[in-house]
């Protein structure tokens, strides 16, 4: 019961990290850009602000190690990125811009994420992404374009049939584009 109470807390920390723009990096990263500062004292802020989101996924890995047995593996390429519910793993890409950080997040949202049981391939997407969107510390046009094409290709994969609509709920792995 410990386990668990402890488990939900650190969950519940790392939901709402920089949520509504908390973290201070996040803060000083949007004060630089309002305020047109230097390349430099911009740079800075950008620098820090990876630095933050490497920091929340990685704090996301280690309860998902921990607490859940999910083991992460890391990429390079963002195209390999995926999830399993059921084999117990994610890939992610190594946290080097604003649209790496949503992949992670979209991918730990095919494990935490609301819906994730469900049949349709289109629901966990649409339920990943509002995970991602939700818990990440900010939001860009970037990352916000990542979600849109992605899942298009979803919808056209579908379409041409390259991916199941619906999938039987035992064997759900999600091999994001
Ligand atoms: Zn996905």
């Amino acid at each position: 019961m410990k386990d668990i109470l402890a488990r939900e807390a650190v969950l519940f920390r790392l939901r709402t990290y920089g949520y509504r723009r908390r973290d201070r990096r996040v803060r000083h990263y949007f004060a630089a850009e309002r305020s047109k500062a230097p390349a430099r004292e911009l740079r800075k802020t950008k620098v820090a602000l990876l630095e933050a989101m490497r920091e929340h996924i990685n704090d996301y890995c280690a309860v998902l190690a921990s607490a859940d047995g999910i083991e992460t593996n890391w990429t390079s390429q963002h195209l390999k990125a995926e999830a399993s519910l059921d084999a117990g793993f994610i890939t992610i890409p190594h946290i080097r811009s604003h649209v790496a950080y949503a992949v992670a997040l979209h991918e730990i949202g095919h494990i935490y994420g609301k819906h994730q049981r469900h049949p349709s391939t289109m629901v966990r997407e649409r339920w990943a992404w509002k995970f991602a969107r939700r818990h990440a510390m900010l939001w860009t046009e970037e990352m916000e374009t990542q979600k849109v094409t992605s899942l298009k290709w979803y919808e056209s994969q579908i379409r041409t049939g390259h991916v199941p609509a619906l999938h039987p709920p035992t064997e759900i792995s999600t091999r994001d584009k």
